[in-house]
């Protein structure tokens, strides 16, 4: 049976049969795989202690091509990352990342650029504590992250008629379509979501900024507000998926599901 080896972010795992452990992982090489850890629960199983969330490690494992389920071999820590135990705050964000990616990856389906931004975004969290940088952090690599796995908003034209966009104060977000609309086009949306030209303007530059340089390009909270707004809007138009995690964040970064 053909074996694979990978380097790996974990994601979540749960307990199966009398003493084993199914794990998500994602694979710089191979993308998203489900893989039983056999005997893991057990004290003195070599896996003990290695196949918590958040971690990178180095993985081997075996099954068919193409398989649905395979099994590990072995597995070495490369980056450690004990999110859990070290407040609520790092911890429910380091969370939602995973959430993300769960909900966003295919499985046996490589994705080497959303690997690199996951990658960044958690070894920044575990060296955060302010609460806002986590936010900005984990809102950042929403629209990294989106825009990796084949949703990118459309921000430079109208996303109806794809005509230019006229230069306003204010610019109107169609979720549901993905991207900014021009006024002529609002009557043919569902539920626009207002936003203001800087907070447009802003969205588009974190299409084009790397991890390395998020730092310098932080937003104020309003801006932050808007953009997670018409970002979780967004998401939830392409991602059916419930993210419990969301919960920790601050009350100004919450999803907004009313109508403009
Ligand atoms: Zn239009």
């Amino acid at each position: 049976m053909p074996l694979f080896n990978d380097e790996a972010i974990t994601l979540r795992h749960f307990d199966f049969g009398e003493a084993d452990r199914i794990v998500s992982f994602f694979g710089k090489k191979h993308g998203k795989v489900r893989i039983v850890a056999k005997g893991c629960r057990k004290l003195k199983s070599r896996f003990a202690g290695r196949l918590e969330p958040f971690h990178t490690v180095d993985i081997v494992y075996f099954g068919r091509e193409h398989a649905s389920l395979f099994k590990l071999s072995s597995v070495d820590m490369k980056d450690m990352r004990p999110a859990a135990g070290e407040g609520l705050e790092r911890y429910g964000r380091a969370c939602y990342v995973t959430e993300l990616m769960e909900a966003g990856l295919r499985e046996g389906d490589p994705n080497p650029k959303a690997w690199m931004a996951a990658e960044a975004a958690l070894n920044l969290l575990m060296r955060e504590t302010r609460v806002a940088e986590l936010d900005w952090i984990v809102r950042f690599f929403d629209v990294k992250f989106l825009s990796h796995i084949g949703y990118t908003p459309t921000l430079d034209r109208c996303v109806v008629c794809r005509g230019l966009l006229p230069e306003l104060p204010q610019a109107l977000f169609d979720a549901e379509k993905g991207g900014l609309t021009c006024p002529r086009c609002k009557h043919k949306s569902n539920g626009l979501i207002p936003l203001s030209a800087g907070a447009a303007k802003f969205l588009a530059r974190i299409l084009t900024t790397t991890f390395a340089d998020a730092a310098r390009l932080k937003p104020s909270p309003q801006i932050l507000g808007e953009i997670v707004r018409c970002i979780t809007a967004f998401r939830n138009q392409r991602l059916h998926a419930k993210f419990n995690s969301e919960k920790f964040f601050s009350p100004a970064n919450i999803a907004y599901t009313g109508e403009p």
